[in-house]
């Protein structure tokens, strides 16, 4: 038998994210409660510092109940722009030193170091890693060094703020032991309830228990769950790649320069990629608009924007693209959208200008869609506009992207065609829907594509 050889990662998180993005900006905020979220008495918390939590405040709670909790927070509007640049410099950095990294939050990577020297020369390596983050960008941060990404992210979660922690091989298990179950990651409230109830409080009890009543309970999660607890964990470092995307591009039946129905038809793909990008929980921070006239020429243009996954902020984006684009009035044969630079995340970033309302009418929206399918809720301007589920020369229907089948609920009669993630390089097989890398040319008009 040929057992894998052990690995090293690392799991390096800045600490405060965005708190500690704003202090730099403004440094009056150090050692001060600070509150990051949206300015108006609407909006909610994004992130607080260490000060604000010592009051009770976390991030999603209502601003107006922050202040009543403590008076003397300062309230620091969201620098979006500035996140995104803090985020993609510690990235620069890290992509620099190692060869495989996994971005998998807008502060948060993993590092796999396996081979790279023996573990103290990792651990030295990553310290002077994390040195390095920190003199370069400002940002604080902390790291844990160890055989997997659980243990890793444990001892980063542990040991925070301004701090790091080598779990050695093979103490694993007795160091999560005295823990709170709540520390394994994924372990969230709802979970942590159902052990409580089972009268398990520490991950050591956890340890003791036979696997099968972890299933019997939790069902493959438990399993998951019980392996953490063991300090098991398989997962490999998932290589973050800024050309892995979400797309979708439709060809015409007929060329059109009908502009409205151009930029209609823009607006209902953008919503479809932004809603498959939070049904994924990925932001994406670089939006390509392409255009191909009806002889062939196709240009694309592309901008960087926040991290996000809401159409409201993707849609102003994808239209002044196309205004840009298309500035010759001839045909167009085929528009298409692409959202790339993707990573992990929730609504988190689009917080800082969005209120509780804009955040829970975007979760009943895509509860209704995940129900009804995705034609339940359209914006009024595409209304009446669906993307074509087939091929118009080949009359083969569009499959459904592996990804978003995966999502729990069953959709209902979708008949729409579902936008891909793709890896670099991997060309889709459907007609019409080329994906590859940017740069390269292989269409036999000589258009580059994508
Ligand atoms: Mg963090």
């Amino acid at each position: 038998m040929i057992l894998s050889p052990e690995k090293t990662i690392v799991h390096l998180d800045l600490d405060c994210f965005f708190v500690a993005v704003s202090r730099l900006m403004n440094p009056a905020l150090n050692g001060k409660p600070v509150v990051v979220g949206g300015n108006s008495d609407r909006g909610v918390v994004s992130a607080c510092s260490y000060e604000a939590r010592k009051y009770g405040i976390h991030s999603a709670m209502p601003i107006k109940l922050a202040k009543r909790l403590c008076p003397e927070a300062l309230i620091v509007h969201g620098d979006y722009e500035m996140y995104t640049k803090k985020s993609d410099e510690v990235t620069e950095i890290i992509r620099d030193k190692v060869p495989l990294y996994e971005k998998s939050s807008v502060d948060e990577f993993y590092m796999d170091l396996t081979g790279m020297d023996k573990f103290f020369g990792c651990y030295k390596w990553a310290t002077e890693l994390w040195h390095k983050v920190k003199k370069e960008t400002g940002l604080p941060s902390s790291f844990g060094l160890s055989v997997n990404k659980t243990v890793s992210k444990v001892a980063t979660d542990d040991v925070k703020p301004d701090n790091n922690k080598k779990v050695d091989r093979g103490t694993e298990k007795a160091y999560l032991a005295p823990m709170s179950v709540s520390k394994i990651p994924m372990v969230g409230e709802k979970t942590y309830q159902v052990l409580r109830q089972m009268g398990v409080e520490k991950i050591h009890t956890l340890q003791q228990m036979p696997v099968e009543l972890m299933r019997d309970v939790l069902g493959e999660n438990g399993v998951t769950i019980w392996q953490k607890a063991n300090g098991i964990d398989d997962s490999p470092v998932i290589p973050y790649s800024e050309r892995k995307s979400v797309s979708s591009e439709e060809t015409f039946d007929q060329d059109t320069i009908d502009v409205t129905k151009l930029k209609s038809l823009l607006i209902t793909m953008t919503e479809k990629l932004a809603l498959q990008l939070r049904l994924e929980t990925k932001l994406s921070s670089c939006i390509t608009v392409k255009i191909r006239y009806s002889n062939f020429d196709t240009h694309t243009m592309q901008c960087r924007v926040p991290y996000t996954n809401c159409d409201h902020h993707l849609i102003p984006r994808v239209k002044e693209l196309f205004d840009k684009l298309y500035n010759r009035r001839m045909l167009i044969r085929l528009v298409g959208v692409r959202c790339s630079h993707l990573v992990g995340g929730g609504y988190q970033i689009n917080l800082f200008e969005d209120s509780q309302e804009m955040i829970r009418l975007y979760q009943a929206m895509d509860n209704m869609r995940r129900r009804y399918g995705d034609n339940a809720v359209q914006r009024a301007t595409g209304l009446g506009f669906r993307l074509r589920d087939f091929n118009p020369f080949n009359g083969i229907r569009k499959g459904v992207a592996g990804a978003v089948a995966r999502n729990e609920e069953p959709r209902a009669k979708s008949q729409e065609p579902r936008a891909k993630i793709q890896e670099p390089g991997v060309r889709n097989q459907e007609p019409g829907v080329k994906i590859q890398e940017p740069g390269s040319k292989t269409s036999p008009v000589g258009a580059t594509v994508w």
